[in-house]
């Protein structure tokens, strides 16, 4: 019994622990985008609770997240990539809906895997071909607290696995070969280094000109 009142409590304080973060998130929001070296990159998101709740909110959240998508033209942005560690990513292809995930689950994936380039907005300039399961089956909600079964191939497939890892504090870059890893992250050290000379000490934002960075 005390064991479930401490359960209850500990929970309850969680939840307020999870509300205070969305809110001053919400609060300081300004969208940008963390890039490699931000320790939040390699942590886990915290899963998110009462959707149906807060689904104003997360509504919100999610159509923030599109316009950052649409401004750094990539096609996927996950919550910790803005500083948001909480269970929630979004997909906007071209030529499909934008999609909003939250608490997502992969159910399944195919163990026939493909190879593809992968970029990250996380990562400015940074391009690697990663091999990924070829299609997936991920269960999740949407910002209005729907839930809903999906079953992914091609592009949407791909972006789903990137940005579920994301959730999980993994970034493409550590799906490569220890090898390849060393070789970008002194690629991206160098890129630094040179933003901040052009910049006279202060770091320049990075020109993000591509496409399909997730
Ligand atoms: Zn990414």
């Amino acid at each position: 019994m005390a064991f479930g009142l401490m359960a209850v409590c500990n929970q309850a304080e969680q939840t307020l622990v999870n509300l205070a973060r969305t809110a001053s998130f919400l609060y300081h929001s300004s969208m940008d985008i963390l890039t490699l070296g931000s320790d939040v990159l390699h942590q886990k998101a915290a899963p998110v609770e009462n959707i149906k709740k807060d689904s104003r909110k997360w509504h919100e959240i999610a159509a923030m997240m599109l316009e950052a998508v649409k401004a750094g033209k990539g096609v996927g942005l996950a919550g910790p990539q803005i500083g948001l560690m909480q269970r929630i990513f979004v997909v906007s292809i071209e030529g499909d809906d934008p999609r909003v995930f939250i608490n997502p689950s992969i159910i399944e994936t195919s163990t026939e895997t493909v190879k593809y380039e992968e970029g990250c907005l996380s990562i400015p300039g940074i391009w690697a071909d990663v091999v990924r399961p070829k299609t997936v089956k991920v269960q999740a909600w949407n910002e209005k607290g729907g839930a809903f079964t999906l079953e992914a191939r091609g592009l949407l497939a791909r972006v789903i696995l990137h940005e579920y890892d994301h959730l999980e504090g993994v970034l493409f870059i550590d799906r490569l070969s220890e090898h390849k890893r060393k070789k970008i992250l002194d690629k991206t050290a160098k890129m630094a280094s040179t933003r901040r000379a052009r910049a006279g000490g202060k770091a320049a934002p990075d020109k993000q000109a591509s496409d399909e960075r997730t």
